[in-house]
């Protein structure tokens, strides 16, 4: 008997009950962005309605409140994260502004001609292109490991593929096409072992595991908000504090200086000194409440469930003649990704909205991995904690009924 009750926890979530098509909404698309809980939506609402105002610079109370709640919000997610200070937990928009923040801030200062960026098959497009830009900008090279055709990373080769040029390894803790999970801690070791860094993309691995960022050896670890039952526009970026004391910073603006004068500005310290401008107030409180949220829950049990969700759906999709589910490595957590015979994912993903289904469909901003699978589109059901296995069985009854319409 599982310790998560998910009946009780779907109750937290307002959004998933409701009618879509008339019928009950099935969501399958938390790879994209989850559903918020309640106490998201209330703490950001109260933030609004009581205490709005801008943060660090005002001395009267509202803005003092507005820079506690901020703060606090920090601390939260070090906490979460286990970070050793909360100086390490720099607020971004998500995971593509945490990779293009290293990118440029650390990328400019340390990437030379001829210097490698090793990076995987599986990337997400915001863990490749930020990459080419600043390769582009200093004669650094790509260098990209392959995979399997399960989906699983081709750890000989990605071994192979370090060398003494090697200055920075950016791989996804979790496939957002396919659900494979990387070794991130192998691959940690390894790099550091030929003085590479690490940067992992945990925009899909904070939403289906704790983790302990000091444990993982990780030297950034990028995650989104809105991934992680929190809002949009917020994310962070987790970084060594000795790391982010040497980055200069890549946005100019308020907040970020110590002093400015027109001969010289002296930055802030991290994480200031990456955060110009006025931030994302409510988000950053909204994303502490999701993480104090996930406190309350006992993660394994969740992660448990899970599992038994989609293995339960893994197994009932391969009954249905026809489907052929892409992305198959051991281990894998919150992603079916498959292809119906016949059926291109577009029309079948308006199918399944029609039954009340929820899904993605398309290259899910990885067409390489696409590539890599000889597929140019999958559609994905993707789960959050708050999915069922009677969410499983819904899907297949509409994707039996989807197919029967289109042949
Ligand atoms: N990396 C992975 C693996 C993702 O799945 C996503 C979003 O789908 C991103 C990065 C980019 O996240 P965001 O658009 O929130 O910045």
């Amino acid at each position: 008997m599982s310790r998560f009750d998910v009946e009780a926890a779907r109750f937290d979530f307002p959004t998933l009950h409701q009618k879509v098509k008339g019928k009950d909404l099935v969501y399958l698309d938390s790879a994209a962005t989850a559903h918020k809980p309640k106490l998201v939506i209330e703490t950001m609402r109260r933030f609004y309605q009581m205490d709005n105002a801008n943060v660090h610079r005002g001395v009267h109370e509202l803005s003092e409140r507005a820079t506690l709640s901020y703060e606090g919000a920090r601390r939260d997610i070090q906490r979460y994260l286990n970070a050793a200070s909360h100086r390490e937990i720099v607020f971004t928009r998500g995971t593509t502004e945490a990779i293009n923040l290293v990118s440029n801030a650390w990328g400019r200062a340390n990437l030379h001609e001829g210097d490698e960026i090793l990076l995987t098959w599986m990337e997400h497009h915001s863990n490749i292109v930020p990459w080419q830009l600043i390769a582009e900008a200093t004669g650094a090279v790509i260098k990209v490991a392959p995979i399997h055709d399960d989906g699983s990373l081709d750890m000989e080769a990605f071994e192979a593929l370090l060398g003494p040029r090697t200055r920075m390894v950016a791989v996804a803790h979790v496939s957002n096409a396919l659900g494979t999970v990387n070794p991130v801690r192998r691959i940690i070791e390894l790099a550091h072992a030929h003085g590479a860094l690490v940067l992992v993309d945990g925009a899909q691995g904070v939403p289906h595991m704790r983790v302990d960022v000091q444990a993982l050896g990780a030297d950034f670890y990028a995650l989104s908000g809105h991934k992680l039952y929190g809002p949009t526009g917020i994310g962070v970026l987790y970084g060594r504090l000795a790391l982010l004391e040497a980055m200069p910073p890549w946005q100019g603006g308020g907040d970020m200086i110590r002093v400015v004068t027109f001969e010289k500005t002296e930055y802030a310290p991290p994480p200031a000194r990456f955060e110009a401008g006025t931030p994302n107030i409510s988000g950053a409180i909204g994303l502490g409440a999701a993480v104090r949220y996930l406190n309350t829950l006992d993660f394994d049990a969740v992660h448990a469930h899970e599992l038994d969700v989609l293995r339960y759906g893994t197994a009932l999709l391969e009954q249905i003649p026809g489907v052929r589910i892409v992305g198959t490595a051991e281990g894998k957590v919150g992603v079916i990704s498959f292809l119906v015979e016949g059926v291109h994912p577009h029309d079948l993903g308006t199918a399944l909205d029609m039954e009340g289904v929820a899904v993605r469909t398309g290259h899910h901003c990885a067409q390489p991995v696409m590539q890599r699978m000889a597929v140019f589109a999958t559609t994905r059901a993707s789960l959050g904690l708050y999915n069922t296995r009677e969410d499983m069985d819904r899907l297949a009854d509409a994707l039996r009924k989807s197919i029967e319409v289109f042949r």
